[in-house]
């Protein structure tokens, strides 16, 4: 007997995926120069020199056997050291080389943390539209509910008032993701201190720790004058989840981690259950050669000075044409309100009509906007100005 649920999940077509192979399919026809590919959120800058130096270098000079075998399966400890100090130096954080959980990139990471803090169909984890829509892939194994918070369309911080009404006794975690995807809205210390001060209320009331899940890839990707807050500097009871697949642009090399701090309620059974759950999942034993690269580069930072370029770009040509948006401080996304209020529809005019290729947010729990990923080329944002002006004029005039 095949499983019916997996056969769907599988098989099932990705709105985002569907954008991308038709992208690659146009500029077999019409040239890659005249595809405006805002689909995908693949990093378009490379990784730092020092990655691929420390990969020929491990390739050349290690035992191939060590390099290439199984690692501890919850990571490294040189690497789970490496990254503990990495944190407590930037942020100091009170991360414990013992509460880290080296893990299969940041899905695997979110998904063992949400499996050790739930036990069931009952319990709730609350995320806050607009939000990442492979959270709902997160809450299958643990079979647990996802329970979305309306959007605060005002300035995508977040609405008080909406996050209160959705948390109650089945709430185990609330999941807070800044630099966001996909609006690239960075969350004040405010608007930080005020789910602290409500979650603290909330899990005295109901007697257990509400978690929050901080759900971290973008953490280096922030521009201008803003800041990325450190939740568990604020909130103890915060689990962070993370990945390089942002930070140092190696999404293929699935690396990343849970780290439990210190000051965590249960922390040490929770750090275990992560353990456990992250077993299951089989993201054990992370990939061996990575691990070594990237505790050799913790302390390297991406060069964003062309995500930068390109935000400055992409946000002053479409204001300027009219479209509104909220203001992109973080990652490499961009959330625009569609000119004619139906997101779907705009995606597929874009598409057809000018091979401008954007994302409808409706499954991000936005409807009415798309999402651009500005990790493309300078050339190719230029270039499809014209697009999003006749589109815009389109449905405006
Ligand atoms: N969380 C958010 C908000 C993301 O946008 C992504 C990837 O795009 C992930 C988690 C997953 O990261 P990873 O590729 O490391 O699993």
């Amino acid at each position: 007997m095949i499983n019916k649920k997996y056969v769907k999940i599988g098989n099932s077509p990705s709105a985002i995926r569907d954008l991308f192979n038709y992208g690659l399919e146009q500029a077999k026809i019409v040239g890659p120069e005249n595809v405006y590919d805002y689909s995908l959120g693949n990093p378009s800058i490379p990784a730092p020199a020092k990655v691929n130096e420390t990969i020929k270098w491990l390739v050349d000079n290690v035992d191939p056997i060590k390099v290439h075998g199984y690692s501890a399966a919850r990571g490294n400890d040189s690497f789970r050291e490496a990254i503990a100090n990495n944190l407590n130096k930037r942020f100091n954080l009170g991360a414990n080389p013992d509460k880290i959980c080296v893990t299969c990139g940041c899905i695997a990471a979110l998904t063992a943390t949400v499996m050790a803090i739930t036990d069931g169909p009952d319990d709730e984890i609350v995320t806050i539209a607009p939000f990442f829509p492979a959270y709902y892939g997160v809450m299958g194994i643990p079979r647990c509910k996802l329970t979305i918070v309306p959007a605060d369309f005002e300035n995508f911080q977040i609405n008080f008032d909406a996050l209160e009404e959705k948390i109650n006794e089945h709430t185990r975690g609330v999941i807070i993701n800044s630099p966001n995807n996909p609006s690239g809205v960075v969350y004040t210390e405010d608007t930080i201190r005020k789910i602290a001060a409500l979650l603290e209320r909330k899990s005295k009331e109901y007697g257990y720790p509400i978690y929050i899940i901080a759900d971290e890839p973008y953490r280096e990707l922030v521009y201008g004058d803003a800041k990325v807050t450190c939740i568990p500097t604020i909130y103890d009871n915060t689990v962070v989840c993370y990945s390089w697949s942002k930070s140092l642009s190696l999404p293929g090399e699935r690396i990343g981690y849970v780290c439990v701090p210190d000051k965590c309620e249960n922390g040490d059974d929770l750090y275990w259950a992560v353990v456990g759950a992250s077993s299951e999942i089989g993201s054990v034993c992370p990939p061996s050669l990575i691990q070594r690269v990237v505790e050799a580069c913790i302390d390297e930072m991406p060069d964003l000075t062309a995500y930068d370029a390109n935000r400055t770009l992409l946000y002053n040509s479409l204001t300027e044409i009219g479209y509104e948006m909220a203001k992109p401080d973080g990652a490499f996304y961009m959330l625009v309100k569609c000119p004619n209020g139906d997101a779907k529809a705009f995606s597929t005019r874009a598409k057809l009509e000018h091979n401008l290729l954007v994302v409808p947010t409706d499954s991000f729990g936005c409807p009415g906007y798309m999402r651009l990923s500005y990790c493309v080329s300078y050339d190719t944002i230029k270039n499809s100005i014209p697009a999003f002006k006749e589109m815009y004029e389109y449905y405006t005039k």
